[in-house]
């Protein structure tokens, strides 16, 4: 048998990102195998070896431990597998340039975690964006994961990006913190300091700035031309003062030339 790992990740052309959870099932595989057909022959084919944590570092230890398991670090793009009467060719070319092929009885691709398919359709009902991989985008990728971008939505699971059960139930665990804490009683709704005021009088309607912002705070009412910011939705980002071809929008608080002088007297 052989175990391709990193199949489709970790590749610029497809996805450049380490997909977390492939080399924890492979060597799940390892030990069900090794169980339940004593003395099978496994080859694991990887890329990279991410095992991080005390329970996957065990299921790699165990791995290892498997007499009849070899490893071979492949080179990107060094892996291609055809088949035929029941059996699988698999041809490889190591990280040091070397190349092998084996026939095995079954292959196992670990391929790459990807957004969810019809996510498109979800994002577009709950104007929640997502990134250039399908996921949806969290309100900041270290610090606070299980918000959206658009606050009241929050995120769990690998809708947000590619994670094992451990890490979506934490998640979960949080998202739901948040959706519970924002309906205690007489809990008032807190919104930022800064946020974003359009001026009508300057106001063209050119829609530029609710095609930029981020949080899709901002909207045109049907009986008027005019942008219109929903402050509980607006991060004060700042994104849509910059695009507005009319100077039509400021954070409150502050006027343009202060933000202006801010940013000379930095770079002086
Ligand atoms: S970009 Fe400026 S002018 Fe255009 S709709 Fe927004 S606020 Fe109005
Ligand atoms: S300041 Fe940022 S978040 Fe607020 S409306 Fe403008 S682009 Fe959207």
């Amino acid at each position: 048998m052989a175990i391709v790992h990193c199949a489709g990740s970790l590749d610029q052309e497809h996805r450049p990102y380490c997909s977390g959870i492939c080399c924890d099932y492979a060597f799940k595989f390892n030990h069900l195998i090794e169980k339940k057909l004593p003395g099978t022959r496994v080859l694991h084919l990887y890329k990279e070896l991410v095992m991080p944590g005390k329970e996957e570092f065990a299921l790699y230890q165990h791995a290892r431990h498997n007499p009849n398991a070899a490893f071979v670090r492949y080179a990107p793009g060094g892996v291609r597998v055809t088949g035929s009467e029941g059996k699988a060719a698999v041809e490889y070319e190591d990280s040091a340039g070397n190349r092998g092929c084996v026939t095995v009885d079954m292959v196992v691709l670990c391929p790459a975690v990807t957004g969810a398919e019809d996510g498109g359709d979800l994002s577009r009902t709950l104007g929640t964006p997502r990134d250039r991989f399908g996921f949806f985008e969290e309100l900041h990728g270290r610090m606070d994961s299980a918000q959206s971008r658009i606050k009241g939505i929050y995120l769990a699971g690998a809708c947000q990006a590619p994670m094992d059960i451990q890490r979506a139930v934490s998640q979960g665990m949080s998202a739901a913190g948040y959706a519970l804490s924002g309906l205690a009683d007489g809990r008032k709704l807190e919104i930022e300091p800064i946020t974003a005021t359009v001026d009508e009088t300057r106001c063209s309607g050119c829609r530029t700035c609710g095609s930029v912002c981020p949080y899709q705070a901002i909207s045109y009412p049907p009986e008027g031309r005019e942008a219109w910011v929903n402050a509980l939705l607006c991060h004060g980002c700042g994104t849509c003062a910059a695009a507005c071809p009319s100077g039509a929008i400021r954070g409150n608080h502050f006027t343009n030339e202060q933000i202006l002088a801010e940013i000379e007297a930095v770079l002086a």
